[in-house]
């Protein structure tokens, strides 16, 4: 999906013009690459004509000035906007907090990946400072607690369950009451999914939330199925009203597009993606940075976050860096070091596309290929002296320049450069999304 919306937009980045035409072959391409992934007909109908409306609306107030660039942007910004907009609900989900118990309950057919998803998630929240455990309700699979207590015992999180105990419900109170009165932060309820969609696992849901009073609900999705995303989440807002959504195996050839649909479907925010089989394979899910990444804009929040893990080692370098964040200063030899950050962090395919200005063409091929052109922009770095390693880049365009190295590739660094800083100012400061998701945290 992905390369084809970014495929989309790049025609329209060379199109001479932006008229009536381009913008409907846009839009055609556009709907096309997310009826293609299994979003709902009727809301990339409804896509459509928003993005048109708005154009059109941009247009007549003249805020194009007859200039063609103009135009680009304000078709780009209406399918951005929109396309952020059917995967965001507007809602906020629930944060826990430190200091009290906070349960969360997952729910969800059986092999969407809910025992997977506890684990990573109690990991998650206990790297973050959180005491986490989890409590295996889920007495109907055979093998199902046993699941539990290896991956727990893996990922070393505190679990609960019985092999005797038959009732769902009774094992599901237990264990949270067992948990609360040992103080834990954050209580994951793990539950049976059964093969089916059946009365009889919603009656089960409905009675283990009224045992175990969860502070939020999470269903747990599987990417691969497509539309029938769409019926299934249904079902189980009726019955397990879920605040939430965490989708899994995005990782996989699955399009996802049905899990969006799911979202607008029953207005819940998704808060994570599973991308792997691996303990720490979950991604924190914010709507504009996923869209961003998808467009192959970048994902300057998720590469923050890396990079904070990676800075809590050196807490010094971290506060260096938020201060500059925050006043909007960003030189060329902090921006190298974020690069060379990114090379230490794991695969480049994985990373790389959380850097704004990183064009899909560099993330093709093999992950030794992709290192390898990053090499390329540090080896180009290495050649500035310190006085330009400080500067945002211009003095050492000019020496560029005079020397004669390749001056497209100086341009094409610098051009990367200057998308990070600008993402950078935009997310710094007082009011800038930064201090917004390190409150959240
Ligand atoms: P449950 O029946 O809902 O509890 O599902 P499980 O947690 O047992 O997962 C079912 C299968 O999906 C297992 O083989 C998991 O390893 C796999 N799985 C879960 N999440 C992911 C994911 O994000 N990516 C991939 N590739 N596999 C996953
Ligand atoms: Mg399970």
């Amino acid at each position: 999906l992905g390369r084809k919306l970014n495929a989309a937009l790049s025609s329209l980045n060379r199109a001479p013009v932006v008229d009536d035409k381009v913008l409907d072959i846009l839009l055609k391409e556009v709907c096309a690459a997310l009826l293609e992934s299994d979003v709902n007909v009727k809301l990339v109908a409804s896509l459509r004509q928003k993005v048109k409306a708005k154009v059109k609306a941009s247009l007549e107030s003249g805020a194009d000035k007859g200039k063609d660039v103009n135009r680009k942007n304000i078709v780009q910004k209406a399918i951005f906007d929109e396309l952020v907009q059917l995967v965001d609900p507007g809602v906020e989900p629930y944060k826990p907090k430190k200091g009290q118990s906070n349960v969360i309950m997952a729910v969800g057919l059986q092999g969407n990946g809910k025992t997977t998803t506890c684990t990573k998630l109690a990991v998650y929240y206990q790297r973050r400072g959180f005491k986490s455990c989890i409590v295996c309700a889920d007495t109907f699979r055979a093998g199902a607690f046993d699941q539990t207590r290896q991956s727990a015992t893996k990922a070393k999180v505190a679990y609960f369950g019985s092999y005797t105990e038959t009732d769902p419900v009774s094992i599901a109170a237990q264990g949270v009451s067992k948990f609360k009165k040992e103080r834990f932060d954050v209580i994951i309820v793990d539950t049976s999914g059964r093969h089916k969609q059946e009365s009889e696992l919603f009656e089960e849901m409905v009675q283990i939330g009224e045992a175990v009073k969860p502070n939020m609900t999470v269903m747990i999705l599987d990417a691969s199925i497509g539309q029938a995303a769409e019926a299934q989440s249904r079902a189980f807002k009726d019955s397990a009203d879920f605040g939430a959504i965490i989708v899994t195996k995005m990782d996989g050839h699955a399009k996802g597009g049905g899990a969006i649909s799911a979202v607008a479907v029953t207005k819940t925010p998704i808060i994570f993606l599973g991308v792997g089989e691996h303990l720490h394979d979950l991604e924190k899910f914010s709507p504009q940075p996923f869209i961003s990444k998808l467009l192959g804009l970048g994902d300057v929040q998720g590469l923050m976050e890396h990079m904070q893990d990676i800075a809590t080692q050196n807490p010094d370098k971290q506060k260096e860096m938020a201060k500059k964040l925050e006043e909007g200063k960003l030189s060329i030899r902090d921006w190298r070091e974020q690069i060379q950050n990114v090379m230490n962090m794991g695969p480049i395919s994985k990373i790389a596309s959380m850097i704004p200005g990183l064009p899909q063409e560099l993330l093709q091929g093999s992950d030794e290929e992709g290192s390898q052109r990053m090499k390329r922009m540090i080896y180009i770095t290495d050649s500035m002296t310190a006085s330009e390693l400080d500067s945002d880049g211009s003095p050492f365009m000019e020496t560029a320049r005079g020397s004669g190295t390749s001056v497209r590739e100086v341009e094409e660094l610098l051009c990367q450069y200057r998308m990070m800083a600008n993402m950078a100012k935009q997310a710094g400061g007082k009011n800038g999304w930064l201090q917004a998701a390190q409150k959240m945290q």
